[in-house]
């Protein structure tokens, strides 16, 4: 894989909306940052692709220095065409997560789908990959972690990480 592209509510959060007099509030999980900041590090694309708008996801994605965003989309494999043009990759070369039926198109389209541990049943029969932890519990941090690990095995550096 030499991209990924993330879904916000139910894959960077837990897909909680929680409506205060003027703002829109999320959680989001430090590890998941820190999974998707190493990936960046490393010069790995991670993009986002999410059918809200708000303060709240974009405050977070300015924190964690993803400008590949696109948000707001009723239409998210348009979307994924310009992210992936803009990495100059194809479909079959990202891996992509998502929680829910609208993210199926994105998923099917993707080399590699990966759904949170309590994703929409429908989705988690269709993806390659569900992981261990739930949508803003460390679901990315899982994949990011196991391609950070492969690529390091791969890699070659001598280093054994066996346990
Ligand atoms: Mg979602």
């Amino acid at each position: 894989m030499r991209g990924l592209i993330l879904d916000v509510d139910g894959v960077l959060t837990d897909g909680r909306l929680y409506f205060g007099p003027s703002d829109e509030l999320k959680s989001f999980h430090v590890r998941d940052g820190h999974g998707i900041a190493l990936l960046l590090r490393s010069g790995f694309p991670v993009g986002i692709i999410s059918g809200r708008s708000g303060a709240a996801t974009e405050r977070r994605l300015s924190d964690l220095g993803i400008r590949d965003f696109i948000l707001g989309v009723r239409d998210k494999s348009s979307a994924m065409d310009s992210l992936l043009s803009r990495w100059n990759l194809q479909p079959g070369e990202v891996a992509a997560m998502g929680d829910d039926v609208t993210d199926l198109i994105l998923l099917g389209r993707s080399g590699l789908s990966i759904a949170p541990a309590d994703s929409h049943p429908a989705v988690k029969r269709r993806v390659d990959w569900i992981t261990r932890a739930p949508g803003g519990g460390g679901a990315v941090r899982e994949f990011s972690d196991a391609l950070l690990f492969a690529q390091k095995r791969g890699s070659g550096s001598g280093e054994d990480h066996r346990c």
